[in-house]
């Protein structure tokens, strides 16, 4: 309470609250695809709580998902009984990024400044200056992407867990002085940083 930070994100949300209310519209700003009972995968509006199915492999949006209608979804996907796995599986997308990452240990003081390399389902690659063990809690600062967020330039803090780490020697002779690790983390959940 009383940090001017957070009230400053307070008030936008209300501001984007009070938008959704009296114009009955919103931007949407889309939370980090979360797994259905079924497996599919959808995004929920962190604003108005509008739900859609999320696909991975175009990352994109697809249908909205409406929660109070009875299950009518199920007669689409009715599956052939003799095939029940395709037989070819399209490689998971993922984006090339080059964007900066502040990381740090979740709820410990000090920041590292790194790259965030590439963003896919099962989460991010970064490389920093600071080598981290698996399994490791972590925060995240970052802009997310527009494919998973619906926002363009939404800066977020995103917690997440390191799934691998290992430290590298740069192949380049030439510039090999700079100790970097690449670390996998999986992300489990983030919000969005409002700037006022
Ligand atoms: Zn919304």
């Amino acid at each position: 309470m009383g940090c001017p930070v957070m009230l400053a994100g307070i008030i936008t949300m209300a501001q984007k609250l009070l938008d959704v209310l009296m114009l009955g519209r919103c931007s949407h700003e889309f939370s980090w695809p979360r797994r259905a009972a079924d497996g599919d995968y959808y995004q929920v509006c962190l604003i108005c709580a509008t739900e859609y199915k999320y696909d991975w492999k175009t990352m994109r949006r697809t249908e909205r998902v409406d929660r109070g209608a009875p299950e009518s979804t199920t007669t689409t996907r009715r599956s052939r009984s003799h095939s029940k796995k395709p037989t070819w599986v399209p490689r998971a997308r993922r984006l090339k990024l080059d964007t900066p990452v502040r990381y740090r240990v979740k709820n410990l003081g000090s920041w590292f400044e790194g790259i965030l390399q590439n963003l896919s389902q099962s989460g991010v690659l970064l490389q920093g200056p600071q080598h981290l063990p698996e399994n490791t809690l972590v925060e995240m600062v970052f802009e997310m992407p527009e494919e998973i967020s619906g926002q363009k330039n939404s800066s977020v803090l995103c917690q997440g867990r390191i799934t691998r780490a290992k430290e590298t020697k740069d192949a380049k002779p030439a510039q090999a002085t700079a100790e970097t690790t690449v670390l996998a983390a999986s992300i489990l959940d983030y919000k969005f940083l409002h700037h006022s």
